[in-house]
């Protein structure tokens, strides 16, 4: 265990960490930067939740050159959330800096607008494979001054079927440059793209078994249409704080969301035929407390990041084992205990009996009477309000809770994480005050125009 203080960063940088609340490095961050900073190439292997960001955003922007307006970097993700959260995380460890410029290029948005964003020069690209291959085809992003290019979950890019195009991109780069490629694990497919894009790279490797002592799991019988009420009663004994419910198909998310809300759940369905606008709606609820149950596909939650997730519960086993370590790599994270809760039905105890042998455990099938008098899980404690101004119509956070706090409105506590969006903000306020707050944002003015607001539940 080692402090961020050892390595050869800039005071600036480490003070900014040190407001971050990073002290200790992860043991990805203390094998992998080092290297980083010395410039060699990097395949490593990490879990979900072990701090794959900061380990190659620290290396990244330490190397660049600010005072340069070439794009120097690129970031490649899986996916528009995990674009989208690694671009968060960066810009978090970018405020060390004045001045550096980041530029997101996912799909699901218009290309004209990020055409315009590259037009002005920035320092780093993130985004997802499909959508930059496009752009460089178009000549709008060009990789000529890039120095850097990370693969962020390769194996994930694989799943996503973006093998040949993360090949493509590879050509659009300087043969001199330095790449860092992170992985949960080594299909062929990627050992041989590493082979082809890494040049003598450093191998790394952090334990990829969750430690059964930090995330306590559970398997439990049920019958097929038993299931729903098993979950509803795990969750009232249980009691975590939220819950991911992972389920196999698209069609048993959206039965299973159903079902939850009809017993007086507040649970919000994720998968993929959500519209991306949809999509973000519902992980922004999610993550500042509107709703405290989600039930989602493993496509969906790809690159999800919630980071004190209370519990995951396996509505369905998966049919690959990994996944199941996967999935409950998103409980227990950041040293605190995490809950994995697994539902076995039919014929599936030969699943158990593979995720003993992966993870090398011994665990068994706990028996319950599903038909019992149920407890009640909590109801979330906030709730969202969505306003039609965002960043690009200027509107700050600042602005937003000055007009619910100010005089005779409501107090900053009661006030949750706001999320602004190009063209619309989601603020999250206490359930009890979501009638005030509306009609302090509707009547009021924010920043002296008027907007129209309303609450999402
Ligand atoms: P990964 O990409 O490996 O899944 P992330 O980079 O998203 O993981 O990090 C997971 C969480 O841990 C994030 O909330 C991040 O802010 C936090 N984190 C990362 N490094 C540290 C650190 N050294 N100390 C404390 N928290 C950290
Ligand atoms: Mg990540």
């Amino acid at each position: 265990m080692k402090s961020f203080t050892t390595l050869p960063l800039s005071q600036a940088m480490l003070d900014n960490l040190e407001k971050l609340e990073y002290e200790i490095m992860t043991p990805i961050q203390e094998k992998s930067i080092p290297p980083i900073i010395s410039g060699s190439d990097i395949l490593a292997q990490a879990k979900t939740g072990s701090g794959k960001t900061a380990a190659f955003g620290i290396g990244l922007l330490h190397m660049l050159n600010v005072k340069r307006f070439r794009i120097q970097a690129l970031v490649l993700c899986p996916t528009r959330e995990l674009a989208e959260q690694v671009t968060g995380e960066l810009r978090r460890l970018a405020r060390f800096q004045h001045n550096i410029k980041l530029i997101k290029i996912t799909g699901g948005l218009p290309m004209r607008k990020q055409e315009h964003s590259l037009s002005h020069e920035a320092h780093i690209v993130v985004g997802t494979p499909g959508r930059v291959l496009k752009l460089l085809d178009r000549g709008s992003l060009k990789l000529d001054d890039v120095k850097m290019i990370v693969l962020d979950e390769a194996d994930r890019m694989l799943d996503m079927g973006f093998i040949d195009e993360i090949a493509e991109i590879f050509r659009f780069a300087p043969s001199e440059r330095q790449t860092l490629c992170f992985s949960a694990t080594f299909p062929d497919e990627i050992k041989s793209l590493s082979r082809s894009i890494l040049y003598n790279p450093v191998e790394i490797s952090v334990d990829t078994q969750h430690d059964s002592k930090i995330i306590s799991q559970h398997f439990f019988r049920v019958k097929g249409t038993e299931k729903c009420q098993a979950v509803t009663s795990l969750l009232a004994e249980f009691q975590p704080q939220n819950a991911i419910i992972f389920c196999n198909t698209k069609d048993a998310c959206r039965k299973v969301g159903k079902e939850l809300i009809s017993r007086g759940l507040h649970s919000l369905a994720l998968h993929g035929d959500l519209e991306q606008k949809e999509r973000t709606e519902v992980l922004i609820r999610f993550a500042n407390g509107s709703s405290n149950i989600l039930v989602a596909t493993d496509v969906a939650a790809r690159g999800l990041d919630i980071s004190d997730l209370g519990a995951v519960i396996n509505y369905d086993l998966p049919f690959e084992t990994e996944t199941y370590v996967h999935r409950i790599g998103r409980t227990g994270r950041a040293g605190k205990e995490g809950l994995a809760l697994s539902l076995i039905s039919g014929k599936e105890d030969f699943r158990l009996h593979q995720i003993n042998q992966l993870v090398k455990e011994n665990f068994s099938i706990e028996e319950k009477a599903w038909d019992a008098p149920l407890g009640t899980y909590h109801l979330p404690s906030m709730i969202t309000l969505s306003i039609n101004g965002g960043r690009k119509n200027k509107i700050s956070a600042g602005d937003i809770l000055g007009a619910l706090t100010s005089e005779g409105g409501i107090s900053g506590n009661d006030v949750g994480k706001i999320d602004r969006m190009d063209y619309i903000t989601f603020v999250a306020v206490k359930r009890e005050y979501a009638a005030k707050a509306l009609e302090i944002l509707e009547k009021g003015q924010v920043k002296g125009r008027r907007f129209k607001a309303i609450i999402n539940d």
